[in-house]
């Protein structure tokens, strides 16, 4: 590899690691070597294939825009793996890549994994699975749109890759759309600049089917907001079939048009909630006899009884635990499990710092840890900083003086404001206490 590569390299993974912090970082993303770099693709050399199974479904993304900001380029992100596979897993795999390139040349990002078949239904998820089922087996006809609603890693995306890749199973010539509302937001962006809005129109118009991802994101952005419900509306009257995923219901998405609000209601809501062990431990044998893990009991109880509600955390601590066996040469025990996930598992008795509630409200917020330490008071920065203080004041015994002290050397009465900022706040938007007792259970690891 010429060191020029190289460079380019290590500059992507500075940003990527920004982007994913620390400990995600070191972890998968410092043992991978760069193997190639080119426009069309970027050849990555991983230690085995439970990295792949972990990057390509959690980071692709990331890796992926990180090439086009810093070079503006897409390539297609190629994963060389260092130990010798399984044939079985190998042909599953080489399956898998093909169905995702067809798809890819069709133009339609679905994650050929997310099936039905691979989703596995609990009483919290069943009334959504049993929704998304009706809806991929007759498109456009029973709930139009169906807007299903839950918690980070609590499948909402692979649900609705599932109609997805159900209704192209059944009607290979349907013209699907996945989009994270994201894309799509960026993509409204660029065709108004570039002045190809006829062209958008009409892409998103011809659809038979759009899934659309984490429709949260649009809030505040107007313009995106305003072509998405044209969008909608012109789908609606041909009876084509529109899926809205997003982090809460309806009701609760802040700035947000009331006419949109109004169309996310005119099909069905479904919610999915937090697994229970039970649910978490199908999904665990489920992933391990997938991946061809060999998950002892002890470990499997251990994993669904301590790893809180978020089921992406749940196969991602699986991984971890995988990968580390397979690099070691050793069988998965509890007592490994429990050494390789010192970091990650937080135990509910262990005394709460008000550096755990930086780099938690921090990674909610996207921001940094020294940034909420700094004296920046730009909105962006300030809002998290009076957050953390106020939570650092709830959950801490610290005195109001510690707790500045915490955060760059700010005074008592610096504290004290950013509380009450906090509870006013709170008190006015119902969004806005809920977002505050999702970060206080995730503090505590409830
Ligand atoms: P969300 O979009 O809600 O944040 P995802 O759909 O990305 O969550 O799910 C996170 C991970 O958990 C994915 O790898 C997904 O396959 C897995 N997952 C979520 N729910 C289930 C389920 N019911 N059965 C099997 N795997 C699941
Ligand atoms: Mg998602």
């Amino acid at each position: 590899m010429d060191a020029k590569k190289e460079d380019i390299w290590n500059r992507c993974l500075e940003v990527i690691s920004e982007k994913v912090g620390e400990g995600a970082f070191n972890l998968w993303f410092k043992p991978i070597r760069l193997r190639q770099l080119k426009k069309e693709f970027v050849q990555l050399e991983i230690p085995n294939r439970f990295f792949r199974e972990w990057i390509e479904d959690n980071y692709s993304g990331i890796i992926e825009e990180t090439f086009f900001e810093l070079l503006r380029i897409r390539p297609e992100i190629r994963f060389t793996i260092k130990e010798k596979q399984d044939e079985d897993i190998k042909k599953l795999n080489a399956q898998i890549n093909l169905k995702r390139r067809t798809l890819r040349n069709r133009g339609i990002y679905l994650n050929p994994k997310y099936t039905f078949d691979a989703f596995v239904v609990g009483s919290c998820n069943q009334f959504a699975h049993a929704a998304a089922l009706k809806v991929a087996e007759s498109p456009g006809t029973v709930y139009n749109p169906l807007f299903i609603y839950a918690g980070v890693g609590l499948g909402k995306t692979h649900l609705i890759n599932a109609i997805g890749n159900r209704v192209l199973e059944n009607h290979r010539n349907v013209q699907v759309i996945y989009v994270p509302a994201e894309q799509f937001t960026n993509e409204v962006v660029a065709a108004i600049k570039n002045d190809r809005m006829t062209e958008f129109k009409e892409k998103y118009r011809n659809a038979d089917l759009l899934l659309i991802d984490d429709i949260q994101f649009i809030a505040n952005k107007t313009q995106t907001q305003e072509e998405f419900f044209h969008t909608f509306n012109a789908l609606y009257e041909q009876q084509k079939q529109i899926v809205i995923s997003s982090d809460r219901p309806p009701k609760d998405i802040q700035d947000i048009t009331d006419r949109l609000k109004s169309r996310f209601t005119m099909g069905l809501i479904a919610d999915m909630q937090p697994p229970s062990v039970e649910t978490k431990i199908a999904i665990l044998e489920k992933k391990a006899e997938y991946q061809r893990i060999i998950l002892p009991q002890d470990v499997k109880y251990w994993l669904a009884m301590n790893v809180k509600s978020n089921i992406r955390e749940l196969e991602g601590c699986l991984l971890k635990i995988a990968a580390h066996a397979s690099i070691t040469g050793l069988p998965i025990t509890l007592e490994m499990t429990k050494e390789i996930l010192k970091d990650t598992i937080v135990d509910k008795n262990r005394p709460i710092t008000v550096d755990y509630i930086m780099k938690t409200v921090a990674e909610e917020y996207k921001v940094k840890v020294n940034e909420l330490k700094s004296k920046k008071r730009t909105k962006e920065i300030a809002i998290p900083r009076q957050i953390a203080m106020y939570l650092a004041r709830e959950l801490t015994d610290l005195s109001l003086q510690d707790i500045g002290k915490h955060f760059g050397g700010k005074d008592h009465a610096t504290v004290l404001y950013a509380c009450k900022q906090v509870e006013k706040r709170k008190e006015k938007e119902d969004a806005f206490q809920h977002i505050i007792e999702g970060l206080i259970k995730k503090i505590k690891g409830e």
